[in-house]
């Protein structure tokens, strides 16, 4: 029978509660009440940790639009189920009322920041690109060889990023020219 680390834990978990806790298991409400408390009810979701070049992998598990508990995953290869105090305290970032639910920018010379689209941002950001690659743009170098590259632009990634996302972002690097590429986690 194949049993995943994650579902090995679960299993133990329960298993242990019944031997510790056997009056409380003849009580079927609460045994159910016990489960809706947590997870029951709620979509799990695996992501990686944004904080740190370690990388370490999460379960997410949220309800009614709402992000109801972090812990670490148990099959992750990195931490297999561990999290620091700071990988610990990431539900924090979701269920927090400072934190940013729009896109804000603050124009050169402005000293105040503003709201903006998504849209926006992302049409400002892709003519910036498209600007900064044409005016920085080298086919040749000194020798006389083909490099078609930009020196202009430098692309790092983040750490909440894996290694799809790595390899899609260094393709769109490398496409455009950039040399600069460099990572956070390299996970
Ligand atoms: S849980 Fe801690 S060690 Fe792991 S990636 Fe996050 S910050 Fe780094």
């Amino acid at each position: 029978m194949n049993i995943t680390r994650r579902g090995f834990l679960k299993a133990s978990g329960i298993a242990m509660g019944a031997m510790l806790c056997p009056a409380f298991l003849k009580d079927a409400k609460a045994k159910t009440y016990a489960w809706k408390l947590k997870t029951l009810e709620g979509t799990d979701t695996t992501t990686i940790c944004p904080y740190c070049a370690c990388g370490c992998g999460l379960v997410v598990t949220a309800s009614g639009g709402k992000v109801i508990n972090t812990e670490g995953d148990p099959d992750h290869p990195v931490n297999e189920g561990t999290l620091c105090a700071k990988g610990n305290s990431l539900y924090q970032t979701v269920n927090n009322d400072r934190r940013n639910s729009t896109v804000r920018y603050r124009a050169p010379g402005a000293s105040d920041w503003q709201d903006i689209t998504w849209d926006s941002a992302i049409d400002m950001i892709a003519k910036r690109i498209k600007r900064t690659r044409r005016f920085n743009f080298t086919r040749t170098d000194d020798d006389g060889n083909i490099v078609n590259r930009t020196e202009g632009i430098a692309c790092i990634g983040g750490a909440a990023l894996d290694n799809e996302e790595c390899y899609l972002y260094t393709k769109l690097a490398r496409t455009l020219g950039v040399i600069y590429i460099e990572h956070q986690a390299r996970i």
